[in-house]
């Protein structure tokens, strides 16, 4: 499967917020957007006004990079968020936030939403028991997600438990983190969902 291979910082500096994307780092003193805010390459730090289809576009930018979805199956994400009842952009928010590795990353199972979508891929995760290992899969009310057995007793699991401890798990989903099992309570509502996003304009920017 493709996925960005580059420098993850550059995209938030790109983006200029902090996206989160390499987990403890972002938390500390070594985040590169706090000590060069502004954009990477030579013209980074020249200011530039930006057109409403550029702010549109940037924002569609930044909610891929943050959940780490691609072009095509962000684009096909969104269609399906646009057949659904509802407002397209409230749904596009919970089909982002109910992908399997984003829930083991909220669930502090994972450092980053990247170490989490690498967990899935690696076959450490059931889902009602049975082996998933497609980070896209959504997840629904009554889910339970397990580590496997094998899996268990891995001394990373415990590194990664010591340090997202003080992470505040979403109150849709119950972490049983000791026992590394994670239970989706019900959908998200959008303001469950504290992802920095205007998801208005990711749809203006589809309704072109
Ligand atoms: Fe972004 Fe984290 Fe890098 Fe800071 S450390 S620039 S928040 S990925």
């Amino acid at each position: 499967m493709a996925r960005y291979r580059g420098a993850v910082c550059r995209l938030c500096r790109r983006e200029g917020s902090k996206l989160f994307l390499k987990g403890e780092r972002c938390y500390s003193a070594k985040c590169a957007i706090d000590r060069r805010p502004y954009a990477p390459g030579d013209h980074g730090k020249s200011r530039r006004k930006m057109s409403e289809y550029g702010i549109q576009l940037r924002e569609k930018q930044k909610a891929k990079r943050i959940y780490g979805v691609l072009e095509t199956p962000f684009r096909n994400l969104y269609a399906e968020a646009d057949r659904k009842k509802g407002t397209a952009g409230d749904n596009l928010m919970i089909l982002l936030e109910t992908r399997l590795d984003n829930i083991v990353y909220r669930a502090g199972l994972g450092r980053s939403r990247t170490e989490a979508r690498q967990i899935v891929r690696h076959n450490h995760i059931l889902v009602n028991g049975k082996k998933v290992n497609i980070p896209s899969y959504h997840c629904k009310p009554g889910d339970v997600i397990e580590f496997k057995e094998k899996s268990r007793g891995l001394q990373r699991f415990k590194d990664i438990i010591e340090t997202t401890g003080s992470r505040i798990v979403p109150e849709w989903l119950d972490a049983d983190v000791e026992n590394l099992t994670i239970k989706v309570l019900e959908v998200p509502a959008r303001d469950q969902i504290d992802t920095l996003i205007e998801e208005r304009l990711i749809v203006e920017h589809y309704s072109k």
